[in-house]
């Protein structure tokens, strides 16, 4: 079966240490290559469709948690405060928004401003028990893809619009294949804060967003303060999760007192929209590790071409080509260890979706010959054809590795 700790072995992508602690993995330098290419191309996305990136501390006090009613509803999932002293306590945060409120508040606010959207890819950390632990599926430190927008009232309809787009958008860049929709609902029980009016309101909204998306409803699986859209997926081993949310909140706005101003002078109170396009880096990845078995698309690739050069004679001119892919803004290695075909059985392996053979004749004129993951050769072209093809690839973020005929 597809595994993808087993996989994320196999390529040096992540490691679990027990002394580093169950659910805390460490991203090998193979890993942390993908993933800083995906948050590069997650953080364009962002930019592009209006959001404003921040960095906020992974902790903060206690009395920020009390406030966004995190202590409250959520302390069974959260780390317990860390006491430095009788009143000065510090809380590992559970969630980015207590922070993305500050920014909202940190100076007064017109409509003009609105929908705000405040992004940042962040660190935070659920209590999971030791048991639920695996890999990169369930961990105790996570890093979200997160946004809140806060907008008008009137504007959510069009807010919630907005974000499925651009879901839609990075899972077809990624290769993520959603599983289906989820309308969260309230269910029984006291673990939810606002009075029904607002959830009513909030649930028609995202009923509205979904028309015409095939979805299911979900009771008892909403946030502690509102319904929201969840994205399933499903992972090798059939077990379902949510990889993309969309929540709205009108609580968090009223316990942290924000306000804009509006047309008319008047003070209103926005409404809060929490989104994540990707969920966290940690489930993303488990989840790409075992959908494209290994193969990412080039553009995210750890590393998209090896030079094998046949033989000794070769390594300058191989060395000269990684100079330039490495200027082209590729991510090269030259591999020179071996006989030829081990080297290219080891590349196969590691997936690296491009190979460059340099044969004596290749090295004299300034060609290469490449070779596609899964086997098949090119003619030998100029090394500069050549890199620029794997440039425009990787560029366009493709996923196939060559452009269509
Ligand atoms: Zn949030």
């Amino acid at each position: 079966m597809i595994d993808h700790r087993r996989l994320g072995r196999e390529l040096d992508l992540f490691v679990s240490d027990p002394l580093a602690g169950a659910g805390l993995p460490i991203w090998l330098p193979a890993g942390a290559a993908a993933r800083h290419a995906v948050e590069e191309y997650v953080r364009e996305l962002e930019r592009r469709s209006g959001h404003q990136h921040v960095y906020s501390p992974p902790l903060g006090k206690r009395e920020l948690f009390e406030l966004s009613g995190h202590l409250g509803y959520f302390a069974d999932d959260m780390f317990p405060p860390m006491r430095l002293s009788a009143d000065d306590e510090f809380v590992l945060r559970p969630a980015l928004c207590p922070h993305h409120a500050l920014v909202f508040r940190a100076r007064g606010r017109s409509y003009r401003e609105l929908p705000l959207r405040i992004a940042e890819l962040g660190g935070m950390y659920r209590s999971e028990r030791s048991g639920v632990l695996g890999g990169l599926s369930r961990v105790r430190a996570i890093s979200l893809n997160d946004a809140h927008t806060f907008c008008a009232p009137e504007q959510v309809g069009a807010e919630v619009v907005e974000i499925l787009g651009l879901i839609r958008a990075a899972h077809a860049a990624l290769g993520v294949r959603p599983a289906g929709f989820r309308l969260s609902l309230r269910g029984p029980g006291e673990k939810y804060v606002g009075d029904d009016g607002q959830w009513a309101r909030a649930e028609e909204l995202l009923r509205d967003a979904l028309a015409g998306v095939p979805y299911v409803e979900a009771p008892g699986e909403a946030a502690f303060y509102g319904p929201k859209i969840d994205i399933q997926i499903v992972d090798a081993a059939g077990r379902e999760s949510t990889i993309s949310t969309i929540q709205l909140d009108f609580d968090k706005p009223e316990r942290f007192d924000l306000s804009y101003t509006d047309s008319d002078g008047g003070r209103r109170r926005p409404v809060m929209v929490h989104r994540s396009l990707v969920g966290s880096m940690e489930r993303l990845f488990a989840y790409l590790i075992e959908v494209h078995q290994g193969a990412f698309p080039a553009w995210y690739a750890p590393v998209q071409l090896v030079l094998l050069p046949v033989d000794d004679e070769q390594a300058g001119a191989a060395a000269e080509q990684a100079r330039r892919a490495v200027a082209a803004g590729l991510r090269v290695e030259v591999d020179v260890a071996g006989s030829l075909g081990a080297r290219i059985r080891d590349a196969a392996r590691r997936r690296v979706p491009y190979l460059g053979v340099l044969g004596s004749r290749e090295a004299a004129d300034g060609r290469l010959a490449l070779r596609l993951r899964g086997g098949r050769a090119l003619d030998p072209m100029p090394a500069d054809a050549a890199l620029a093809l794997i440039s425009r690839q990787v560029a366009a973020r493709a996923v196939d590795l060559l452009p269509p005929d």
